[in-house]
């Protein structure tokens, strides 16, 4: 309707129909910001809400509508609207009356008055009153597009010498559905004194007494004192604030993101070491690009979709299809019960895991049906339909802590490992301290769900276009299950849209669905997971619990450790490999002679987890940092110099029982302090922090150490060179991830041919063209798969070369030669695969130099600077790894601050199943300026091509934001004389920080 879409301008209001969007609202209130003290900054506020794409459709009236119906829902507009002095225009059906009311009704908290009525449009008064204060704030869980933990907004009419309060309206969002205007706060402060310790204090209290009954954490209390100590800060006059008070004024502005990225190339080898973008880059850009999902489904083709169980630690009672038989579109339902009977009910090759729960439930969202349909939205209604019930529920296992409780191991064949003698030492040590780590998972977040399209072939096999990381486990476990020989099962995967290790051993969950239906039905079949199937049922980064105790002297040198390190290992078994490969993580950066660690993989009702971007690295790396951190703190030293005299050195003996050899870690931290200027900068740091009560800042520098090992991967290359154009196609066994492994294969091609890239297409990753390829994971595939296709271009260039020679020295295009050769019979296609390198092993490493800054009173912070200095060899192309080592920081900063996984402690439900509540970084998360430099002139001799791994191992140096944080919160402790060393809370979410700095708003909020 045009009324409702109508936006008037009037001398004294702006009127918006109910039906202008939250886009059209802010560009009016930004046009018109100068005739009202409210606009502008209610504009601000409103381009907090939710991202543009929804700001574009949602309006101001949906909103209120959506608190009418979920007074829980934390409304940013309800707040704002009714902070501003807005008048919605209601029309009411029953009666045909018009009424214009405030937003929330005479007790400052319901919106009943809008029930079953119309919303017809808004009016926001233009309150150019200069005497008028105004302030919003919004404090969310990451820096956009989230709900907010608490928001609120202000509005104080000052008498003329500003020195009085005459009005105040005091607005909070998120504190529970019973509350918004803290009613006896605004009536206490009529007439009140600004500048008073007196009306803070007392204002303080009244607030406190009304947000006690109705905040449901401590959390949202403090925060909303917080905000409004803010704001009472803001009506005083600055020269009469105390020292370093008037900071808690503002909130965190953040500029415009910059960065700079430094590396150096060798022309003599390009297209080697060239800086240039994925190959693909265009087509992904344009959209262009085809994943599984975007290939044109076959006229026959069905979707399935699981049917999940909602509890943990139960058994199955009963599973009712009744109604699903019934609805469009539904063709088949497997379960546990009416599994084929000569197909095993697994979801893996080891057979230890069920595909669908037959009796036994072992954890929420584990799948016990599958539903096929004629279409996906189909099959995912008739699967919620479907009723499971449960018996014997029992109480879910969820933690370390829990399995700890209820004695909940694996079987454990991991033996202790160590270094030294531990014990001796201990004894010895001058000084020993111990703490705990405890650090959650992480969902991998790729941007193409799991899928996979199979269907039945002529022979009795399968063929399979599948979104993996590891076609071989998906065909081993097609062939284990289905009881069929491997060459009939066909798999082909052309690019994956993020795997992160999500798409190895768990994409068989995937594969097994898709084939198990295509078997069915005789039919091709896709499965597609959606997002709450991916996060509930595919597992994540396996959770870690560690215990340590450290012995050092009274420099900071550490002499000896022992740890316990308990991961969470979830429903299946398989799970206890990733703990395998601690002892490979164990040592991070720093050095120690006498080392002890005990693996306990805990058996718990989550689901299986899997590995995720450097699994067991992050987490040690982290413990290592940690523990120095720990043994500064303790000796009252500066943790930089202390670090940096514990790092590796050629000649010392690693965890694993290697000589340490071209090691650069001293090498890369000395170049990060001098090229970054850490000493000075901790300078300036330390006297903004003395010169700002309310607003802290941290730095932190962490090194990283990751161990890279050739002896498990091996990918089969297949080159050809077509004989009338001489175009070459490569097929490998390696998938692209977006790790531009196939950008890194042209690039070898090209040069070990010595062909313009242009000539080169990289092709789908095939079981046939590449069979016996492991899977894609460790950092090494690319490495290795350019082994295999430097083998490739030697044999080629061996059968090329004796046709060029009898030219004569005459002088031919490529095109001319591969005529010829063509002419001369030979063959054009070569395939090889370079063998494992056992006895090769390297590592790869980092550092990394984060500054923050953090708001005391919100918990809000910002990266402001991160550095990142990284040793990865000859880069085999700049771009695609420095593309690499931001995004794994950036991972890692995710998995640091924002990202948390939270079950029901209860039914075992993963609540965090969806992105409003579960929160990766985005745009304004990442460092404010962000440089990134690789190490120049240093080539590595134990590499393929002279390169290093890069893919994971730069998410370990992400741990310095956590640190640099707990800096900062650590500066706010000191200056209420809490001294005490306190752990890093993981993940050091706004909340976290902000309850780690012991904050009592009553006796802490001042003047002076
Ligand atoms: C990912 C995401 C993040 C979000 N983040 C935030 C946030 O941070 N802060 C925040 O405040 N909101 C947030 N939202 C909510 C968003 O702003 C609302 O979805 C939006 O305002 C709803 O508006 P709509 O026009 O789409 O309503 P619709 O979905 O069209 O309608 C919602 C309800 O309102 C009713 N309705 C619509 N118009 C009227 C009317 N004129 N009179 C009576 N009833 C009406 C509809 O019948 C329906 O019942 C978020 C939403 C999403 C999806």
């Amino acid at each position: 309707m045009e009324e409702l879409r109508a936006i008037n301008n009037y001398d004294d209001c702006i009127e918006l129909g109910a039906s202008v969007t939250l886009s059209e609202m802010i560009k009016t209130l930004l046009k018109h910001s100068d005739e009202s003290v409210t606009f502008g900054a209610v504009a601000s506020h409103l381009k907090k809400v939710a991202s543009v794409p929804i700001r574009n459709v949602a309006s101001w009236a949906g909103n209120i509508a959506m608190k009418c119906q979920h007074p829980d829902f934390p409304s940013d507009v309800c707040v704002l609207l009714e902070a501003a002095k807005a008048k919605v225009k209601v029309y009411d059906v029953c009666t045909g009356r018009i009424v214009t009311q405030s937003v929330f009704g005479s007790d400052g908290a319901t919106l009943s008055h809008f029930n079953d009525k119309v919303l017809l449009s808004v009016t926001l008064p233009k309150l150019d009153d200069i005497k008028l204060k105004f302030k919003t704030f919004k404090v969310m869980p990451r820096s956009q597009n989230s709900y907010a933990y608490v928001a609120a907004a202000f509005r104080a009419g000052l008498a003329s010498d500003e020195d009085r309060i005459e009005n105040c309206v005091v607005v909070f969002g998120g504190l529970g559905s019973a509350f918004a205007r803290a009613q006896q706060t605004e009536c206490y402060l009529k007439g009140k004194q600004t500048n008073s310790m007196e009306t803070l204090k007392n204002a303080l209290n009244i607030l406190s007494d009304e947000i006690k009954n109705v905040t449901l954490e401590k959390y949202e209390y403090n925060l909303a004192l917080g905000l409004f100590y803010k704001f009472y800060l803001s009506l005083c006059d600055p020269s009469k604030l105390g020292y370093g008070i008037s900071s808690g004024i503002g909130s965190l502005v953040r500029p415009l993101s910059k960065g700079t990225q430094t590396y150096e190339t060798d022309p003599e080898i390009y297209p080697i070491s060239q800086a240039m973008s994925n190959i693909s880059s265009d087509i992904q850009a344009s959209g262009e690009v085809q994943y599984v999902g975007d290939e044109t489904p076959t006229t026959d083709e069905l979707f399935c979709t699981f049917v999940l169980s909602d509890v943990a630690n139960a058994e199955i009672k009963n599973i009712d299809y009744s109604i699903a038989k019934d609805m469009p579109g539904f063709v088949k339902i497997i379960t546990g019960e009416n599994f084929p009977m000569e197909v095993k009910n697994h979801s893996h090759y080891d057979g230890l895991s069920e595909c669908l729960a037959k009796y036994c439930i072992q954890f929420a969202g584990q799948p016990v049906a599958i539903v096929i349909a004629e279409s996906r939205e189909q099959s995912k209604q008739i699967a919620e339909s479907v009723k499971v019930t449960y018996k014997n529920v029992q109480k879910p296992v969820l933690s370390v802590q829990d399995a700890i409780e209820n004695n909940s191991f694996y079987p454990n064949n991991l033996k202790p490992f160590q270094m030294g003698n531990p014990d001796v030492a201990f004894k010895n040590a001058e000084h020993v301290v111990s703490g705990e780590v405890d650090l959650g998972s992480q969902y991998h977040f790729y941007m193409e769900n799991q899928i996979c399209r199979a269907e039945c072939t002529e022979n009795g096999g399968f063929k399979l276009n599948v979104a993996t990381q590891a076609q071989l486990w998906i065909q081993k476990t097609i062939s284990h299950s289905f009881g069929i020989p491997s060459n009939k099962i066909e798999i082909t995967t052309k690019r994956l849209g993020g795997g992160f290790g999500g798409k190895l051993c768990n994409s068989t969950i995937a594969g097994m669905a898709a084939t198990l239906a295509a078997f069915v039905t005789r039919r091709p079949v896709c499965f597609h997971a959606d997002l709450k199937t991916c996060m509930s049922t595919f597992g994540s980064r396996m959770p870690y619990f560690m215990k340590y105790k450290i012995g050092f002297n009274a420099n900071g040198i550490v002499n000896c450790l022992s740890c316990d390190v308990y991961g969470n290992c979830g429903s299946a078994p398989r799970a206890v490999r990733e703990l395998a490969g601690v002892q490979r993580a164990a040592d991070s950066a720093y050095f120690c002679p006498n080392q002890l660690y005990k693996c306990y993989a805990c058996k718990t009702n989550i689901p299986a987890p899997t590995w995720c971007r450097a699994p067991g690295s992050l987490q040690l790396n982290a413990l290592g940092d940690i523990m120095m951190e720990h043994v500064a703190s303790y000796l009252g030293q500066d943790p930089i110099g202390m670090k940096f005299a514990n790092l590796f050195k050629n000649g010392q003996i690693t965890l694993q029982g290697n000589l340490v050899t071209h090691c650069q870690i001293r090498n890369l931290y000395q170049n990060l302090m001098e090229s970054c200027g850490i000493r000075s900068r901790q300078e300036t740091v330390k006297s903004f922090n003395e010169k700002n009560r309310w607003k802290k800042r941290g730095l932190s520098v962490s090194p990283s150490k990751f161990n890279v090992k050739l002896t498990w991967q091996k990918y089969a290359v297949l080159v050809s060179i077509y004989a009338f154009d001489g175009s070459v196609v490569i097929s490998h066994g390696g998938i692209e991830c977006g790790q531009g492994i196939n950008t890194k294969v042209a690039q070898v091609a090209a040069c070990k041919l010595g062909v313009p890239l242009e000539l080169i297409t990289v092709q789908r990753t095939s079981n046939i063209s590449a069979a016996n390829s492991t899977s894609t994971g460790g950092s090494t595939s690319s490495e290795m798969t350019c082994a295999s296709l430097v083998g490739c271009c030697e044999i080629l260039n061996s059968r090329i070369e004796p046709i060029k020679a009898r030219m004569n020295g005459k002088e031919v295009t490529w095109k001319e030669l591969i005529a010829k050769c063509y002419a001369e019979d030979v063959d054009l296609s070569a395939t090889y695969t370079s063998p494992t390198l056992p006895s090769q092993s390297y590592a790869t490493y980092g550092v990394a130099c984060a500054e923050v800054e953090y708001d005391v009173l919100t918990g809000e912070n910002q990266i402001l600077r991160a550095d990142i200095m990284f040793d990865c060899g000859i880069s085999m192309n700049p771009s695609v790894d420095i593309g690499q080592v931001e995004g794994a920081f950036v991972m890692g900063i995710g998995f640091w601050t924002t990202e948390e996984m939270k079950y029901d402690t209860n039914t075992g439900q993963l609540v965090t199943d969806s992105t409003w509540e579960y929160k990766p970084p985005t745009t304004k998360d990442i460092p404010v300026e962000f440089n990134v430099e690789l190490l120049k002139n240093a080539p590595n001799p134990l590499g393929v091509l002279r390169t290093k791994a890069i893919g994971e191992p730069p998410i370990c140096t992400s741990i310095c934001v956590a640190i640099a944080l707990k800096r900062a919160v650590e500066e706010t402790k000191r200056d209420r004389g809490l001294n005490e060393y306190f752990p890093l809370p993981t993940p050091a979410t706004v909340k976290a920080l902000h309850n780690a700095c012991e904050l009592d708003p009553l006796s802490d909020f001042n003047l002076s």
